[in-house]
């Protein structure tokens, strides 16, 4: 049995308007060519690896890959940096991977291009309403989502990102706990009928997935009868429903690898579509639409505060040594349990999977 739990959010720091406004000026070609080469020589200096996520820029992704730095989810950026020798982490992306990347890594300098990027689902999951949450419900298991503050994550049992959600609630249904999940509430819904879990979903969402629309993409399918539709879980119920794959950004991209298509429809951040192009030279894909037919602009699914790192941000933060993460070390070691617990869980999942067993060997949440 579900239940729901609505709650006003606290106002953004940085809302969406105001991100829009800081995306920096698209470099001239020349420009770019001069930052590319100034940003790949500071980082061999400082010392420094860059972490990229797939809805960024895709020059940062493209210099990521080109000075051994990494494009990933959350899941894997978190991994890679703590594993990383570099002593300085410049994570592109929004605030909490900079949060999780530095309270997996203390002893590190995790530097941002932005650190007002942010992410609606962490600025709607307010630490002290969470909390409260959290303590009228204490017979659940609490587990959040990555697109959270490390407070909120200090509260919880268990983080999850969109790649491996899905099982470790499957995980915990199976050994009959109750969840409280936290704060996107359409993955937590998908979630909850995939599994059959008793869960009580906080009512956060993303910005940019709660905008894909059902009928307009019945009306793409029709114009694509060829096309395969891959959807990322934050969307809403209707549109998951009209998917070929429901996935994270990491298990979209293995869709698109793996079946046999010449065309896709993709409903997830336009920052993806860097990748898909890459690795699938000879496919097309298409924007899932955002809006309806009256609207000027037909997909509109691009996030504004990922939009706000640049090449220009990562040369000043490698520069100056400004917008460094800091965490006060109770905290990071409080909420580094959930997120550890989390990466054992994936890693023993691996390992299991690579045995031919089922079943990844788990400790206790
Ligand atoms: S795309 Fe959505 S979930 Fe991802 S950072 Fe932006 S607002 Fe958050």
């Amino acid at each position: 049995m579900s239940a729901t739990f609505s709650i006003a959010f606290d106002s953004p720091v940085i809302g969406t308007a105001q991100a829009w406004a800081r995306v920096p000026e698209e470099p001239s070609p020349a420009e770019r060519d001069a930052l590319m080469a100034r940003c790949a020589q500071l980082l061999r200096t400082q010392d420094a690896v860059l972490v990229a996520h797939y809805y960024t820029h895709p020059d940062l992704q493209d210099l990521a890959h080109a000075t051994g730095g990494l494009v990933a989810d959350s899941l894997e950026m978190a991994r890679f940096g703590a594993r990383h020798p570099a002593s300085t982490l410049v994570v592109a992306g929004v605030r909490f991977m900079g949060e999780t990347a530095k309270m997996l890594s203390m002893d590190k300098r995790v530097l941002m291009p932005d650190l007002d990027a942010n992410c609606s689902l962490d600025l709607g999951c307010p630490a002290r309403q969470f909390s409260a949450f959290c303590d009228a419900h204490p017979d659940r298991t609490v587990v959040v989502y990555a697109n959270t503050s490390a407070a909120v994550k200090a509260r919880a049992d268990w983080v999850v990102t969109s790649s491996c959600a899905l099982d470790i609630v499957a995980h915990l249904h199976a050994r009959g706990e109750k969840i409280l999940w936290a704060p996107d509430r359409h993955l937590g819904g998908y979630i909850e009928q995939q599994t059959g879990a008793d869960m009580l979903l906080w009512q956060g969402s993303c910005i940019v997935h709660d905008e894909f629309k059902a009928l307009e993409l019945e009306l793409l399918k029709a114009e694509h009868p060829k096309a395969r539709v891959l959807v990322h879980p934050e969307s809403p119920a209707a549109v998951v429903a009209l998917a070929d794959v429901v996935g994270s950004t990491a298990q979209i991209l293995k869709a698109a690898r793996e079946l046999d298509a010449p065309e896709f429809i993709v409903a997830t951040d336009a920052g993806l579509f860097h990748a898909l192009e890459q690795q699938n030279p000879g496919k097309t894909f298409i924007a899932a639409p955002t809006a309806g037919n009256a609207a000027t602009c037909k997909s509109c699914a691009h996030c504004p505060w990922m939009a706000m790192n640049s090449l220009a941000g990562l040369a000043r933060v490698l520069e100056t040594g400004a917008n460094a993460i800091e965490l006060d070390a109770a905290l990071a070691a409080r909420a580094r349990v959930p997120v550890q617990r989390m990466l054992d869980f994936t890693a023993a999942q691996k390992t299991a999977a690579m045995a031919g067993s089922l079943v990844p060997g788990t400790g206790a949440a």
